[in-house]
């Protein structure tokens, strides 16, 4: 009995072919035993602190369940680490935290009976969908090259004076950014915090990468607009821990403790509590903020380097691309090569992703994958093809004053880009 004509519309299975198409081809590559340069999917190449992975150990007959919100010594340490790192002002009350920061945000979503969610293109994949499935409307402004691919005070004000829908709009805002490596600065923050308090927006400010943004002080939506900002984060970046499943909210009191409650009262429903061992193991990661500053600088370091060396190599190829400010991704735009690539049957970014596959086996995730309209030739380039546990075979030799050890190696890296600019300089 296929059920196909009951799933639910708003999970996009279509939307994820692209993600797909990519992957099988890559596989068909692989067992050809062909290179793959596997730039499509991105996950922290860097291993988690062994000190942090020995607490797991030892916290594996932690069986119990804690309360929803999670255990209280996780809060504490999850406030004071990014008050001394990020100067934020949290209290351990209005932290919920989860099996990842992802189930959060479908959490905060659907305490909300209807809302409208706003995303700047291109922004991170499940925003969209979780809208959908939470039951609102999803609307996207489309962001420009010029512009760092950055939403402008002057586009939310436009949105906000010209919408005419009755329910509260909230904002999603990703810096640094999946897709674009962009963050915002102070100028642009304060900005757009006069209108965001202007039309009552509220931001889901996800800020998953924010502690691997590059320069060493940065400012975040915090800083000028608090009481409007829900911050999404959690260990899965930073400390490498993708697969550990943990993540946290702080939910400002001056949305009301009745909002906090319903988002608690969604995750009782669903999840029940992050899971207790790695609570316990994520306690002790947030615990030590001095050899966290230090991990913390040897990886901005790292993928600062290597963003550069992307990002140059690109645009001497005439594929505009902006540096990375944080994370690691770079969002190049191909569209100066577009008649050529006209010529040769290629409309889209995804007919440009696949192409890029077959030919010379280098994975991208092309932009409409992020909501750009589907003919724009720009894709998501993941810089993390390399073996991050080489941070510890040079321990002492990476800090944030040094330059990274001669040994330190990004090689593959380094051929995929250059086949993909031999590709494209072969165009006519
Ligand atoms: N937000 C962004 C922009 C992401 O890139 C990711 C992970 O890929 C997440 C949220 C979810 O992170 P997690 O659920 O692992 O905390």
């Amino acid at each position: 009995m296929p059920l196909q004509k009951h799933i639910n519309s708003s999970l996009r299975i279509g939307k994820h072919s692209e993600t797909l198409l990519i992957n099988q081809l890559s596989l068909a590559r692989a067992e050809e035993k062909k290179t793959v340069y596997k730039f499509g999917f991105g996950q922290s190449p860097f291993p988690v602190p062994k000190k942090v992975t020995e607490q797991l150990q030892l916290a594996s007959d932690r069986k119990e369940y804690t309360s929803v919100q999670g255990l209280t010594e996780l809060r504490n340490s999850i406030c004071k680490f990014h008050n001394q790192l990020e100067n934020k002002d949290w209290n351990p009350e209005e932290i919920i935290v989860a099996g990842g920061s992802k189930i959060l945000l479908f959490c905060i979503m659907a305490a909300f009976k209807k809302a409208e969610i706003l995303l700047p293109a291109p922004s991170w994949v499940s925003y969209e969908p979780q809208g959908k499935l939470a039951g609102h409307e999803v609307n996207w402004i489309e962001t420009k090259f010029d512009d760092k691919w950055q939403l402008t005070a002057e586009q939310l004000e436009i949105y906000c004076t010209t919408r005419n829908i009755n329910v509260p709009l909230i904002l999603v805002l990703n810096y640094p950014s999946n897709p674009t490596g962009q963050t915002y600065n102070a100028k642009q923050l304060k900005e757009l915090a006069k209108v965001m308090k202007k039309y009552k927006v509220i931001v889901i400010a996800d800020e998953i990468y924010s502690l691997l943004t590059y320069s060493e002080h940065y400012p975040t939506l915090s800083d000028f607009y608090p009481e409007g900002s829900i911050v999404s984060s959690g260990l899965s970046k930073w400390c490498g821990a993708g697969g550990w499943r943990l993540g946290f909210h702080y939910i400002p009191k001056e949305l009301g403790e009745d909002f906090k409650q319903a988002v608690i009262s969604v995750a009782s429903e669903t999840y029940s509590c992050a899971p207790t061992p790695i609570q316990v193991a994520a306690t002790h990661a947030y615990s030590e903020t001095g050899s966290a500053r230090i991990f913390l600088d040897k990886q901005k370091k790292i993928l600062n380097e290597i963003s550069q060396y992307v990002t140059k190599e690109l645009n001497l190829a005439n594929i505009s691309t902006h540096a990375a400010q944080g994370g690691f991704y770079l969002f190049p735009d191909f569209s100066q090569y577009s008649h050529a690539l006209e010529k040769i049957g290629i409309h889209s970014g995804e007919d440009l992703t696949s192409r890029l596959m077959e030919n010379i086996g280098v994975a991208l995730l092309p932009g409409s994958a992020f909501g750009m309209p589907t003919e724009s030739l720009t894709a998501r380039l993941a810089f993390v093809d390399f073996d991050g546990s080489q941070i510890y075979s040079n321990n002492s030799k990476i800090d944030k004053t040094s330059n990274l050890p001669s040994t330190f190696e990004f090689e593959k890296i380094k051929e995929g880009i250059q086949k993909l600019c031999l590709w494209f300089s072969k165009l006519k």
